[in-house]
């Protein structure tokens, strides 16, 4: 094994990643919500940093690129093609199934559109690893800001099929107010209130929940339980379609 994952918090909850191959010396970070932290992080480690992986255009997520570019100017950013144009200074423009390179790892990308229309993650397949930015969050997932409903469904919906043991790292640690949602739309789910809990501990030391896994937000997740009977019961639409019934949970979400 020579990859590493470093995570730390940046301005009040976002958080940045650092991703190391040790056989190569290559780091990439994914999204640069501040140039301090990341800066830090890198030199705590002894680490260079080689790629800048963008989720999307948003600047709590991209607005520390260029302090972090001015430290490591050979460092080569990596984001969606398709918000080009809101993500200045890309170096590889990227689409559904391309990979994206740092040193010896690779990641797959998957296009998720809904939070953003150029929303990217990143799928480091050989270590199971995913980078969801603001797609997919513990217990949550992103605000539909950029697309219908339906189209933040099957996003999810991609992430959620990769494989149960995949670590997810998040782009916020949103993670305790998303289970108080959670616990409207399913009170009843053991699993749910299993994480409820834990998070709660976790919180109170100030310690993250991120990453989670696959497998414990197919099991807890409102977002990617909406062909669930319990879910689709819980707000009223037995037997909808999935794709209606996640729109009212994301809905009630908005309002809560
Ligand atoms: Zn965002």
């Amino acid at each position: 094994m020579t990859t590493s994952v470093h995570q730390y918090l940046c301005l009040t909850d976002n958080y940045g990643a650092l991703i190391h191959d040790s056989a190569t010396g290559a780091t990439a970070c994914v999204d640069v919500p501040e140039a301090g932290p990341t800066l830090r992080a890198l030199a705590e480690r002894g680490w260079t940093l080689s790629d800048i992986l963008i989720t999307h255009h948003h600047a709590d997520h991209i607005q520390g690129v260029p302090e972090v570019k001015a430290k490591f100017p050979n460092a080569k950013v990596w984001g969606p093609g398709k918000d080009a144009a809101r993500i200045r200074g890309l170096d590889h423009r990227l689409a559904e199934g391309d990979r994206a390179r740092v040193g010896g790892l690779s990641a797959r990308v998957i296009e998720t559109p809904g939070h953003t229309l150029g929303h990217i993650a990143y799928h480091f397949d050989a270590d199971q690893i995913a980078f969801c930015g603001d797609t997919l969050f513990s217990l949550g997932c992103g605000r539909v800001f950029e697309t219908p409903f339906a189209v933040m469904w099957s996003s999810l919906m991609k992430l959620a099929a990769l494989p149960g043991e995949t670590q997810v790292y998040c782009g916020h640690e949103y993670t305790q107010a998303n289970g108080r949602f959670a616990l409207t739309i399913e009170p009843g789910n053991p699993a749910l209130k299993a994480r409820v809990e834990e998070v709660a501990r976790l919180r109170a030391e100030n310690w993250p929940t991120v990453p989670t896994t696959i497998a414990a937000e197919l099991a807890a997740n409102p977002f990617l339980r909406a062909e669930d009977p319990s879910v689709q019961a819980a707000v009223g639409m037995t037997g909808a379609d999935p794709a209606a019934v996640f729109a009212e949970v994301r809905a009630r979400k908005d309002r809560f």
